[in-house]
């Protein structure tokens, strides 16, 4: 049996599954959040068996760490053969292309591009340095939210500044969901029966955060995320697309400091800011019960989408499926149905009893005739990123 273990170390939180790589079984997993705040939960899940959660304080990463390796080490779960870590990191900027094997130098590299995610990239970091101690003789392999998007064209990640500018601070975009939009289109053409290579599709990854990917025979030519997670969709709480002089009149007219528009942008933004709930559930049970700003928010929500999948469909020159995925794309019936009508154009036709399905499944939500098949494909990260580690760690064995 081959295990890997999957690490996503961020700022405030740790989240941690342990895979059986034959069955692709979850063994194990975890939640620590909190971290640095008043008091920190961790929840301890081993499949099969109990649930333990532990509430203490846990005052950096380090510390949560080792809070995390004795629940282990006192509930059980601990990995018995284990051939790879796999973390999840955000920004890989133009180095990492693929999932790399972290020793000295590639974290350093890592490392080098905090002020490109100042957010995410140091505790990233500083997770491949603590799971190196814990497991030294363990391959530590980081899998990039970027990777998948590294083979867009210039002419897709390009912004129109001046180049030695663009250059000189790698301006550029990135896109990120990059695991899961692979993922799904995978799970997608696997489901559709054909090669994938020949197939050309827009992946839609409608979670808290959200981002479009133009998938052409697998490989991604455009995203609508870009230098960072802030551009493209509107978001739980971020904006998204914006005229960018209008960064500059907050600041100028409203009187808003850098840290302060940041924040409003990324946090205070999208169906939060729209609504006052980030959260798409509530937002459809308020539109339902006739509150016209969150009517307001579904519409600008779905419109944004739809006009990204027409942009799309320019770039692939064919639509040969649509997949939903992540928390909203799979299981909000009302956003999917608003998003499909406005794709009448490409003869996108939903079934209203197939939309209504739950199912933990890859399923067709789209009417036997409509013109492209809409697709719901479960987005799992955690077994991708496993997936490649494993790769990355056994190549050449
Ligand atoms: P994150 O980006 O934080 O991983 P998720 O992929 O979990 O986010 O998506 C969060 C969003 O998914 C929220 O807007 C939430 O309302 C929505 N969501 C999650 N579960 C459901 C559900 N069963 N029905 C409708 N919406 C859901």
């Amino acid at each position: 049996m081959k295990q890997v273990l999957v690490l996503n170390s961020g700022s405030s939180s740790i989240k941690y599954q342990l895979l059986d790589m034959t069955s692709h079984a979850v063994l194990v997993s975890g939640t620590l959040e909190g971290i640095g705040e008043e008091k920190s939960k961790l929840t301890h899940k081993i499949t099969g068996a109990q649930t333990v959660t532990t509430e203490q304080v846990v005052p950096d990463i380090a510390a949560g760490f080792d809070l995390v390796t004795s629940t282990f080490e006192r509930n059980g779960g601990m990995p018995t053969e284990l051939v790879a870590v796999g973390h999840r990191v955000a920004q890989g900027g133009d180095k990492f292309t693929g999932a790399t094997l972290m020793d000295d130098d590639a974290i350093a590299e890592v490392e080098s591009m905090a002020s490109l995610a100042p957010l995410h990239t140091p505790s990233n970091a500083a997770g491949i340095r603590l799971a190196r101690k814990i497991y030294p003789d363990v391959p530590q392999v980081a899998v990039f939210d970027t990777a998948f998007h590294s083979t867009m064209p210039a002419r897709a990640y390009r912004y129109a500044l001046p180049t030695e500018i663009s250059e000189r601070l790698h301006i550029r975009r990135y896109g990120f969901h990059g695991t899961s939009h692979g993922y799904v289109f995978h799970q997608a053409a696997e489901y559709l029966g054909g090669d994938p290579s020949a197939l050309k599709m827009v992946t839609l990854h409608l979670g808290n955060g959200a981002s479009l990917a133009a998938v052409d025979g697998g490989r991604s030519i455009d995203t609508s995320m870009g230098m960072t997670p802030l551009e493209g969709l509107v978001m739980g709480t971020r904006s998204g697309d914006l005229d960018p002089a209008v960064v500059l009149y907050l600041q100028r007219v409203g009187g808003l400091s850098v840290d302060e528009v940041d924040e409003l942008l990324n946090r205070k933004s999208g169906l939060k800011g729209l609504t006052g709930s980030n959260d798409s559930r509530e937002v459809c049970a308020m539109a339902e019960a006739g509150d016209q700003a969150a009517i307001d928010a579904m519409e600008i929500f779905s419109y944004r989408i739809c006009k990204y999948v027409g942009a799309y469909a320019v770039a692939l020159g064919r639509l040969d499926a649509l997949v939903f995925t992540a928390g909203i794309g799979e299981n909000s019936v009302e956003f999917r149905a608003q998003i499909c009508a406005g794709l009448g154009i490409f003869g996108v036709k939903l079934d209203p009893e197939r939309n209504a399905v739950r199912s933990g499944e890859v399923r067709t939500i789209s009417a036997p005739d409509s013109a492209v098949p809409v697709i719901v494909a479960p987005t799992n990260e955690e077994l991708e990123i496993a997936q490649q580690a494993l790769a990355v760690a056994t190549a050449g064995h």
